[in-house]
This record gives structure tokens, sequence and C-alpha cells, in this order.
């Protein structure tokens, strides 16, 4: 059975619209991701872009197959836009209108009332360039980014090396020659971008579920103000390090940390101000203790760290640099930064011994405060030292 091109493209155009109408209503309205808005777009462009294509060999082909040409270039420009904005800012506008800018010169100038392939190389090259520069964008994303860039990376790739087959056999053998018509004509090519555009649908609706996830989940154990872990998402991860600590025998120290007078810093400067000091001590914090370390925003102008392998004799070594850096950390919205007072307890790796620990640092930072704030107490035999 031999399916002519023409019902084959009514055929693509039914998929195209009906993917179209899924994608949006079902992905993108939901989720509203830059990547998947670029995704409706080429959808759109190549809908429009194919249905131009049908008014081939009548009296409007002499702007519908130009159209045609740069409707689809524009589509490949919206996969590389998408995929761009995946891992990077996005892209001047010029960079994506020079594509179809281009296939439009080269399209109308190639005679198209009577070339039914006017411009062909041109575009071909183009879509090939294009898709190919949006696959790439996706190998760029890290390895661990989703389970189904990689496929899709593939897949696009596949597509752009096809269009490159069929600029060459076009350039080797022409339109009509059997080479072109039989792996690269308008047929084959109608068929496989329908299969292609299928299987890059779906695939892209599991990035957009595995990315809002992903987004759900980073927005439950962050605190929004300074980036930092929140006071659950710390508790959490702190259970889980001291039960693998419990396996080598290796101790931990849990600091407390309290802004001194804050109120004071607020009122004077103003809330903004405040929220600046916040960020300024959560940054001289990640600053200063180890990757591997634990820092969490505990409450208010409260924070609280997790050393493991650090007495707790070091552990105020550190808090004193972690002060140091703070005050070294100047900001123009604010003109003064507070002082800092902390309370330190061992937790060793038993079962209980965080929250023991939390509550040792807690009265010890208490203490630290009625001293007269600026400094370190230790738990557990600690005196007061500045
Ligand atoms: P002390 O030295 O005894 O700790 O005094 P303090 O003023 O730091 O303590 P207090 O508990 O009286 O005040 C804490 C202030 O922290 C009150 C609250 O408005 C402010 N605060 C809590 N969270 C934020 C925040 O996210 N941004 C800002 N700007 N202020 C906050
Ligand atoms: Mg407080
Ligand atoms: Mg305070």
């Amino acid at each position: 059975m031999m399916l002519d091109t023409g019902t084959l493209r009514v055929a693509l155009a039914l998929v195209d619209l009906t993917l179209l109408l899924l994608f949006y209503f079902i992905t993108f309205r939901r989720t509203r991701s830059a990547y998947s808005g670029w995704w409706c777009m080429a959808l759109l462009l190549f809908l429009v872009g194919n249905a131009a294509y049908m008014l081939s060999g009548t009296a409007y082909q002499a702007w519908a197959n130009p159209a045609g040409n740069v409707l689809l270039v524009t589509g490949a420009a919206s996969i590389w836009a998408g995929g761009r904005s995946l891992r990077a800012p996005a892209l001047p506008l010029w960079q994506l209108a020079a594509g179809p800018a281009i296939t439009a010169v080269a399209s109308v100038l190639d005679h198209p009332a009577t070339n039914v392939w006017a411009g062909g190389p041109v575009y071909l090259a183009l879509m090939a360039i294009l898709i190919g520069l949006g696959s790439r964008e996706l190998f760029l994303l890290e390895r661990g980014y989703s389970r189904v860039h990689r496929p899709l990376a593939v897949g696009a790739g596949i597509l752009a090396v096809f269009y490159l087959g069929r600029l060459v056999a076009f350039l080797a053998d022409g339109p009509d020659g059997a080479v072109f018509a039989a792996a690269f004509g308008s047929a084959p090519m109608t068929v496989f971008t329908a299969v292609t555009l299928v299987v890059a649908s779906f695939t892209m609706a599991e990035l957009s579920y595995e990315q809002q996830t992903t987004d759900l989940r980073a927005r439950a154990t962050v605190d929004g103000l300074t980036g930092l872990l929140n006071r659950s998402a710390f508790l959490d991860l702190a259970e889980n390090e001291l039960r693998r600590l419990r396996g080598t025998g290796t101790t931990a120290s849990v600091i407390l940390a309290d802004l001194d007078h804050f109120k004071a810093i607020n009122d004077q400067f103003g809330h903004p101000a405040g929220d600046t000091a916040l960020q300024a001590f959560a940054r001289a914090c990640a600053g200063t203790v180890r990757s591997t370390d634990l820092v969490g925003r505990y409450g208010g102008e409260e924070f609280i760290l997790l050393l493991p392998g650090v007495t707790p004799e070091r552990a105020r070594e550190i808090a004193a640099d972690i002060s140091t850096r703070l005050q070294q950390s100047g900001s123009e919205i604010i003109p003064r930064l507070p002082t800092v007072s902390y309370g330190i307890a061992a937790a060793d790796a038993g079962p209980g011994s965080l929250d023991a620990a939390v509550a040792s640092a807690d009265a010890a930072l208490y203490q630290a405060k009625t001293l007269g704030r600026d400094r370190a107490v230790l738990a557990s035999g600690g005196g007061a030292r500045k």
C-alpha cells in the first residue's frame, strides 16, 4: 500500500493537533514551565507550517511553501530555546530569529511559484542545525537531572542527523532523485515526524512532572530567605548523619547560634536590613564549614549546625571563625552587623542523642546570652569562654 503525501500530511496534522491540545491542557497549564511552553509553541508552528505545505501545487504555493519553511524552522528554533531554558539564561531574540529570517530570504529568492523546493537546502540545513542545538542543550544537562532528558537528547540528535541526511541527499541527488524520494522525501519524513512528535511529547510530559516534583521537594527542605536547610529538613538529615556515624564510632558537635539584639537591628535599620543580616550570617556559616557539615535555619534569627567528627572545643573555634567572617562581610544595606551567641554540645551517636544535644546546646546558648552575648559556651562542663 502506498500512502500519498497529502494523506500523510493530514494524518500528521491530526497527530500534531491532538498532541498540542493534550500537552497544552494537561502539562503546560499545570506546570507552566518555560520549556513546556516552548514545546507547545513548536507543536503549533509545526502544525501551521505543515498546513501551509498542503497548498503546495496550488495557486498559493508561491507564498505557502516559503511560509511553511519559515514556520518549521521557527519551530526548530523553539526546540532549541526550550532545551536552553532548562539549563541557562534565555537566548537573545535575534539568535532565535536569525534562522527563520535566513530561511525566508532563501525561499523567496528561489522562485517559489514554480519551484516546490524553493530554499530547500537552506531550510534543511537550518532544521538540522537548530534541532542539533536543542539536542546539545539537553546533553549538557547534568546526568542526574532527570530520567528522561538523555533519551530526549538522543531523539533530537537522531532527528537532526536525519535532516542532515536529507540535506546531503538533496544536494547530491536532487529532490527528484531516487535516494531522496525513497528515504528522505516528504512521505517518509512525514511519518518520521509524526513518530518523533509523539515520543517527544510523552517524554516532555514526564520531564515536566519530574521537574515539578524536584522543585516541590526543594521548596519543602530549603529556607526561602537564606537558602539553608529548614528546621525539619535539618533535623531529618542530622538524624540520618548520626545514625551513619554510629557505625564508625565517631561523634559530632551541635552548634546553636542566635543573633544578638536582632530586634534592635530591625528597629534601627528596618526589616529588609534585618533580612540582609540573616543572609550574611547564613553565608558566613556556609563559607566556614565543610561541605559535609549540615547548616540549617532553626527559626527566626536562630541557626543550627551539625559538625560530624568535630569536638566541642574545635566547634568553638569554628564558631569564632563564623563570627569573624560575618563581621568582615560588609554590606551597603546594613551599616552594622550583629554579634552572635553560640551554645555548643557534643552529640554522641546513640539513639535520642540529637534531641539531647540540641537541648544541651540550647541551655548553653541561654548561658551565653546571660553572660553578656557575643560568645560561645560549651555545654557539659564547658565554662563561658569568649
Ligand atoms: P537576643 O540577643 O536576646 O537574642 O535578642 P533578640 O532581639 O535577638 O531576640 P528577640 O527574640 O527579642 O527578637 C528576635 C527578632 O528577630 C524578632 C523578630 O522580629 C526578628 N526576626 C525573626 N525572623 C526574622 C526575619 O526573617 N527577618 C527579619 N528581618 N527579622 C526577623
Ligand atoms: Mg532568638
Ligand atoms: Mg537573638
